[in-house]
């Protein structure tokens, strides 16, 4: 293993310039398989969800899954893919024991979608990422090694396959060569996959779970020696399954390349495997060409002819894009740039929308991500999305702030317990006993009480000195226990020692 003698990754970037490109699969969250009725959810026992289409048994015959191609038509859209008018499926003919008919139904020379492109943004600059295509295919069985260390066949004494992933409809999405990135290449690529993973939320096609494997990445990185140069010999490293994975796998494979190219050697093209325990790619196959899979058109399924005003009405169910929501909160909100870009940087945006959503206006809901609960995130190291608080929380306390039911330094206390799992905020203020009090007459008899214990700062009072009622005001709350609307207090004390002349300052309080 090379792995001591790599070069630093600044070392490698002052040397070469990295090239990406980035293949994306998209397990679609259908209901049935891609060409049976067979179901689609995770977690069944093995092989419960077969059939003989999707077990490839001689003379079953496909059917094609029209919600798979209404997906693949919006994925397409979403990206700025020209759809085909009409495309075919491909049979991609390769041995493998988990894929029954030694062939995977794919598509080859006509995707049903391509020549796209989306823009992912990094440190506040935009980076444009062309999208060679979109194709439909589906998804292979599963393989486990048993007897072996590893997990994988290598030691193993035997093996077992699970046919219940056979057959999902997948879509694979895949870049042109992605330039122009220089050092903050590992993180355009976990930034786009990243961006992906919300588009297809935003659509809501796929459950889009990379540890389940319904969104995995294959990352071709090579490196030239200057951006004028032609592109280098790369290498794929297989179903990188996490977005820190990606950028942890593009980072090695800069590294490694580099280093095999700065002693002289040359980059294999080959697929790689990624290792998230030691954090290093091993070689897997040598790359086959194209035509090394015999791709011809797939005999059983008709051509894709999808009509144009089907397509024009996919158009229609598009989620906006992220400029235009952006424009469209902020004019709903009325926040300047500044307080758009501080809502966003503390990772709050889709926060602070579901609370306004929940009731809150849109300055109280700012006011609450940002201050407390942004610091209590910041305190536990996690993002303010991952606190046990939800916007309908946040939105309740503020509306029993509203209600003059509880005070700014009360609320405080609130959060705490929905931190602590005490409840919902209406349990926490009852449990707790935060009310502000507004009996009129328990006021009025605490205020009588503070007048009759301090005559010499009422008597102040009563002499003009306005200033010294914070005595009485503060003897008050102290009886109160801080659950006193101090406005009131003062105003019940002024009430009864003040003599009100028309015109004077007091009057009008
Ligand atoms: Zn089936």
């Amino acid at each position: 293993m090379r792995v001591a003698s790599l070069v630093s990754y600044e070392q490698a970037l002052e040397r070469y310039d990295p090239v990406l490109g980035l293949e994306v699969h998209v397990e679609l969250d259908t209901v049935s398989k891609m060409f049976c009725g067979c179901p689609t959810g995770f977690g069944a026992a093995p092989n419960a969800q077969v059939c003989p289409v999707c077990l490839g048994l001689p003379g079953a015959l496909p059917v094609l899954n029209e919600r798979a191609v209404e997906s693949a038509i919006r994925i397409g859209l979403a990206l700025n893919c020209t759809v085909a008018v009409e495309c075919r499926f491909a049979r991609k003919n390769y041995f493998y024991p988990d894929m029954p008919k030694n062939f995977q139904t794919s598509q080859y020379d006509e995707p049903i979608a391509f020549d796209g492109w989306t823009e992912v943004e990094v440190d506040g600059r935009s980076y444009r990422i062309e999208i060679e295509r979109a194709h439909m295919e589906e998804d292979t069985g599963k393989s486990l090694h048993v007897g072996g260390a590893t997990g994988r066949i290598h030691g193993a004494h035997h093996s077992l396959v699970d046919y219940n992933r056979a057959g999902i409809p997948l879509i694979e999405i895949v870049t042109r060569p992605i330039v122009g990135t220089g050092a903050l290449a590992p993180v355009v690529a976990r930034a786009y996959v990243a961006h992906l993973r919300e588009l297809l939320v935003a659509l809501a096609v796929s459950d889009v779970r990379m540890e389940q494997g319904s969104l995995r990445c294959d990352a071709n990185v090579s490196l030239r020696p200057g951006p004028d140069a032609p592109l280098g010999t790369r290498t794929e490293t297989k179903n990188v399954n996490s977005l820190r994975s990606v950028e942890r796998a593009v980072r090695y494979e800069i590294c490694r390349q580099a280093s095999v190219l700065g002693d002289g050697g040359t980059v294999t093209q080959e697929t790689r495997h990624w290792h998230e325990d030691t954090g290093i790619t091993t070689p897997g196959r040598s790359k086959e060409q194209a035509e090394d899979y015999r791709y011809f058109p797939e005999p059983d399924l008709a051509p894709i002819a999808p009509d144009a005003a089907w397509v024009e009405e996919l158009r229609e169910t598009l989620p906006e894009g992220p400029r235009e929501r952006w424009a469209r909160l902020q004019a709903g909100w009325g926040f300047s740039d500044l307080e758009m870009r501080d809502v966003a940087g503390a990772g709050a945006l889709v926060l602070v929308e579901q609370t306004i959503a929940a009731g809150a206006t849109p300055a109280a809901a700012k006011k609450w991500w940002l201050s407390d609960l942004a610091r209590r995130a910041n305190e536990q190291g996690v993002e303010p999305a991952a606190l046990p608080v939800s916007p309908k929380q946040v939105a309740q306390v503020q509306a029993l702030i509203d209600a003059g039911r509880i005070n700014d330094k009360m609320a405080r206390t609130v959060f705490d317990g929905l931190l602590a799992g005490e409840g919902t905020p209406e349990e926490i203020v009852v449990a707790q006993g935060l009310v502000v009090v507004s009996d009129e007459t328990a006021l009025g008899a605490a205020v009588d009480r503070a007048i009759e214990a301090h005559p010499d700062v009422a008597a102040k009072v009563r002499d003009g000195k306005v200033a010294a009622a914070g005595a009485l005001i503060g003897a008050v709350m102290k009886e109160m226990r801080g659950q006193a609307d101090a406005a009131r207090v003062r105003e019940l004390i002024n009430s009864r020692l003040v003599t009100v002349t028309p015109g004077s300052d007091l009057a009008s309080q």
